[in-house]
């Protein structure tokens, strides 16, 4: 097992090396452009990718992975090179934290009270603060997580009382081809609350943009931009939403 596991450590993928290289490429320059060259974190996606595939991301400078599914997690993650960080990105349902509140450095998702209060209790009974971002649902997709743009102020507000949560920003997934104002206006969202200054919400992460849109999300203020497809190529099933 162990030397099968070491072996496939070594493997190497040059496709996803050509991936990655395009994607930094691509994400410097528009930051460079738009965001006058402050820093864009790149997420590597891994839902559906074989750990050694991973590992191989981590190898070549990947520093962050981003899970979606709480199960697929927990049966990879052994597998994984721990030199990266792992933050949550998928729906989250507050039966599962338990699985993943000493897992993961941050939840991207939090969508409700009850979510944000669940974490918060696992949170203190561990020993630990718990960073999130909350969700927001900016193309009003009935399909799609997150709390609406209208409900979002109200959310920050409750979830800041939540001595064992620290709220670090927003994250979004626009809809597949949406229009540039979607992008602006989560951006306006962003600056709201930041102006806003409120104890306990620090606007310092606005997570948005994936393979198909990432160039048009650091125009409009994303740090920090979640590819999958982009750089592990297509996905063998489908796990939108
Ligand atoms: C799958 C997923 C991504 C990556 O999407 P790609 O189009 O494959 O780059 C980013 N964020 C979330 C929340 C996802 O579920």
């Amino acid at each position: 097992m162990c030397s099968e596991v070491k072996a496939a450590a070594d493997q190497t993928f040059p496709e996803v090396l050509e991936n990655i290289k395009e994607i930094r490429y691509n994400v410097e320059n528009t930051a460079a452009k738009y965001r006058a060259g402050e820093p864009v974190r790149i997420m590597a996606v891994t839902k559906t990718v074989a750990p050694e595939k991973i590992n191989f991301a981590v190898k070549n400078g990947f520093d962050l992975l981003g899970e979606n599914r709480v199960q697929e997690y927990l049966s990879k993650k052994d597998f994984y090179d721990r030199s990266a960080e792992v933050q949550f990105i998928g729906h989250l349902q507050t039966n599962k934290v338990k699985y993943i509140i000493n897992e993961v450095t941050m939840i991207q998702s939090v969508d409700s009270l009850k979510l944000a209060a669940e974490i918060d209790r696992l949170a203190a009974k561990n020993g630990r603060v718990m960073n999130v971002l909350l969700e927001v649902n900016i193309g009003e997709e009935e399909s799609k997580s997150g709390v609406s743009a209208k409900q979002l102020l109200e959310l920050a507000e409750q979830a800041a009382e939540l001595k064992n949560i620290s709220i670090k920003g927003l994250m979004a997934i626009p809809p597949r081809g949406a229009d540039e104002s979607v992008f602006a206006h989560m951006h306006e969202l962003f600056l709201t609350l930041k102006e806003k200054n409120s104890p306990r919400v620090s606007m310092e992460i606005l997570s948005m943009g994936m393979s198909g849109d990432y160039e048009l999300a650091i125009k409009h203020g994303s740090n920090l931009v979640r590819i999958g497809t982009g750089l592990f190529g297509a996905r063998n099933y489908n796990t939108e939403g």
